[in-house]
């Protein structure tokens, strides 16, 4: 799909499309699926903190042997860690027309600093989509994901069940339930989303293009509200 193009450098036949796109919502409003079916769609790489700490570390790069000792205590990595490998991920060729940012920035230090990044890197203001959904549904869809204990791949009894009850289609894994999709630590989870999150929002609504999408409708419809953005956004030009 096409994307306006927002910096236009050099010669036509070098004008750039960027699509800085930031996905926000709380754990279970399924950003990740739909980050993965938009990342196919538009072939723009699907972006989280998480993956990158890991990678970072696995590749032994230098702030990946700073992050280790301190993902190894269980401490939270301090934002100069992260906004650095996250600037050193954009430098990579797959992000040269965009990425999609999953449940990165968190707060709006982050988003400043992230601000930063993306104008040395050529992007204009980012696409910014909200996952909106109530307590109850997220509880449901929380409480009824179980994790492949192999390949970390994730299903939910209600929406998205598995073939064979507690084994994983994939690599006949063993499914368990993490200790953090319990319901009172999905409870406390949500409310520090919301108390972090809004400022957020409301942030990207004055910065960015803040638009938001029902995180609870059905996946597919999910998708379609999205790709509906996304056409908007693409005709519109000046945002992204
Ligand atoms: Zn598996």
């Amino acid at each position: 799909m096409a994307v306006a193009a927002n910096n236009v450098n050099l010669s036509p036949e070098k004008v750039t499309a960027k699509l800085a796109l930031i996905f926000l919502g709380p754990p279970g409003a399924g950003k990740g699926t739909q980050a993965k079916r938009i990342s196919n769609e538009l072939n723009l790489p699907h972006l989280s903190t998480g993956d990158m700490l890991r990678d970072a570390v696995t590749r032994g790069t230098e702030l990946g042997l700073l992050a280790k000792p301190i993902m190894a205590r269980g401490d939270l990595v301090p934002d100069e860690i992260v906004l650095g490998m996250v600037e050193e991920r954009l430098k990579r060729p797959d992000c040269t027309c965009g990425f999609i940012f999953d449940g990165f920035p968190r707060t709006i230090p982050q988003a400043e600093k992230l601000d930063e990044i993306l104008h040395r890197r050529g992007f204009g203001k980012p696409l910014v989509i909200e996952f909106m959904v109530n307590p109850e549904t997220l509880l449901k869809r929380v409480a009824g994901r179980w994790t492949c204990s192999i390949g970390g791949e994730t299903y939910n009894i209600y929406e998205r069940a598995p073939k064979v009850p507690g084994i994983c289609d994939n690599d006949g894994g063993k499914l368990v339930q993490r200790s953090d999709d319990q319901p009172e630590i999905v409870k406390e989870r949500f409310a520090a989303y919301q108390k972090q999150t809004l400022p957020l929002a409301d942030y990207y609504r004055g910065h960015g293009n803040l638009q938001t999408v029902d995180g609870g409708a059905e996946v597919n419809q999910v998708t379609r509200a999205l790709n509906e953005i996304l056409k908007r956004a693409a005709g519109s030009d000046g945002h992204l």
